[in-house]
């Protein structure tokens, strides 16, 4: 049987990590998606144990109590977490993962799995990023501030402490969709 492989996706915030994965996710249905547990409420469109599973804090503090989350973080007031169960059983069958984790929690993940292979995706710089946000218009100045400094944070902490095999300045969409259907292809 063949080996798996573990694609750990992390971002800075605001770098179009979003838009870039739903992009090219379903031409690889081979990688099979970890869905995530969160405290969040869900979004417009959002469905439980598609998008994720939504969970209370009770029921969230009690997965990690039990041992079942591979690693788990807060992130911007929720918690987030990795069922390690669906790992191990995907593992087991030989097939390869994909994994929408926080710089923080990668780190973690790490620990775990040596060998998952981190993406970055990245803003072009802050500048382009402020002016992404300004234009959008819906973010207030004290918003953009604060969603800038922890874009900021996250870029310094997966640049000085991740490990990232891959790094995708996301500058223009086309292109960093054919860069990260460029390093699956080189894995299968
Ligand atoms: P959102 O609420 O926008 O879906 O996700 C917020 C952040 O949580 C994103 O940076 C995403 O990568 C991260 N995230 C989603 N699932 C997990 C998880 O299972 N573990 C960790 N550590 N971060 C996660």
């Amino acid at each position: 049987m063949t080996k798996g492989h573990l694609f750990v996706m992390s971002a800075a915030s605001g770098a179009g990590k979003t838009t870039l994965k739903d992009l090219v996710l379903p031409e690889f249905p081979q990688l099979r998606y970890s869905i995530s547990c969160t405290t969040r409420k869900p979004r417009t469109g959002e469905v439980n144990g598609v998008h994720y599973y939504f969970k209370t804090p009770e029921e969230f503090k009690a997965m990690i109590a039990a041992g079942q989350l591979a690693e788990w973080n807060e992130v911007h007031g929720n918690f987030y977490g990795t069922p390690r169960k669906f790992i191990e059983d995907t593992l087991a069958q030989g097939n390869s993962m994909f994994f929408d984790l926080d710089v923080f929690g990668k780190v973690n993940f790490d620990k775990i799995y040596s060998d998952a292979i981190g993406i970055l995706v990245l803003p072009p710089s802050l500048e382009v990023l402020e002016r992404r946000l300004r234009d959008r218009g819906t973010d207030s100045d004290e918003v953009i501030r604060l969603r800038l400094e922890n874009s900021r944070k996250e870029m310094e902490f997966a640049q000085s402490q991740g490990k990232y095999e891959h790094t995708i300045v996301n500058d223009d969409l086309a292109q960093a969709a054919e860069l990260l259907r460029d390093i699956f292809r080189r894995h299968f």
